[in-house]
């Protein structure tokens, strides 16, 4: 991807924090999204709401978080970062409140392997970083750190983020993420969920990579 792509990747993102919106991921100004565009980054806007996010509202900053341009990046912008930083193949990152992940996250515990679709966020779980103030280098650390062969996890006491190598995939994560967190609900009000074994995520996997599912 190109800065020449600006246009197009603005247009897309607003699509996407619009589907979080329409989706209820997030809720008034909860949550935010950003992607790469060549070696730059657009973010949301601080303090946007998803329906009434426009294409040219989204912020451009360099890799450092240097603003290029006007408006004022996300409080998460350091968050956002990091995870580029760390995962080069990373081309999007989508940050959310939704409700389940918010329940499960303030247990601050992770989202044990209770259904085969927890592998296909790279592990037998999806973690939760521990507790930091939101818009913190200290978040951003620990969420860095949650996110080790992960392709999402949990926000103690407040949310979820999810990443990908496109901005569908960072989408279909932060989805998939809540939807497992409310059947883990559903099911822990149904007795106590059999977990998968690390060997049978294994063998998950392996038939996801043969059957080319994501
Ligand atoms: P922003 O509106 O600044 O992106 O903050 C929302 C949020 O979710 C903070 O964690
Ligand atoms: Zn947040």
């Amino acid at each position: 991807m190109t800065a020449e792509n600006e246009p197009l990747v603005r247009q897309q993102l607003t699509r996407s924090y619009r589907y979080l919106h329409e989706h209820g991921l997030t809720q008034q100004a909860s949550g935010n999204i950003s992607a790469r565009c060549g070696d730059l980054i657009l973010i949301s806007p601080s303090g946007a709401a998803g329906p009434h996010v426009e294409p040219e509202a989204f912020v451009c900053t360099d890799r450092n978080g240097r603003a290029v341009g006007g408006g004022r990046p996300s409080s998460e912008l350091f968050m956002h970062l990091a995870i580029y930083q760390a995962k080069p193949e990373s081309m999007a990152v989508v940050h959310t409140h939704s409700s389940a992940c918010v329940a499960l996250a303030s247990c601050r515990k992770p989202i044990p392997g209770f259904h085969y679709l927890i592998g296909s966020f790279g592990g037998i779980d999806i973690p939760c970083a521990d507790y930091a103030v939101f818009g913190s280098p200290t978040l951003a650390q620990n969420v860095v750190g949650a996110l080790t062969n992960r392709q999402a996890c949990l926000l103690a006491n407040h949310g979820a983020i999810a990443w990908g190598c496109s901005l569908d995939t960072a989408i279909l994560f932060a989805h998939r993420v809540e939807i497992l967190a409310y059947q883990y609900l559903l099911a822990r009000q149904a007795g106590e969920p059999v977990l998968l074994t690390p060997a049978e995520f294994e063998e998950y996997r392996d038939q996801a990579r043969k059957l080319h599912y994501d």
